[in-house]
């Protein structure tokens, strides 16, 4: 598991707050590199993003389920987490 430096303290918080990542997966258009956890992001962990790491918000296409995290511009790295209905 890894995350760039700038998401580094943030995933560390998730791992403490009892989050479990599922898979990591890479190169995509946007993201070299993505943690993908199992389990929706904690409303008490929505507020963590300073730049060049910023939140973000996916909503639900046919190809893909919702999503939510966190992104680092810099690194185009990002931590997504699942969105419930
Ligand atoms: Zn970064």
């Amino acid at each position: 598991m890894q995350a760039c430096e700038h998401l580094t303290p943030i995933l560390n918080s998730m791992i403490s707050a009892g989050c479990s990542v599922q898979g990591e997966s890479g190169n995509w258009s946007e993201a070299q590199h993505v943690v993908h956890f199992s389990s929706p992001l904690p409303a008490s962990m929505r507020g963590l993003a300073q730049p060049p790491v910023v939140y973000y918000q996916a909503g639900r296409t046919p190809h893909n389920a919702g999503d939510e995290g966190y992104f680092c511009r810099a690194c185009r790295v990002g931590l997504s987490f699942p969105t419930t209905e």
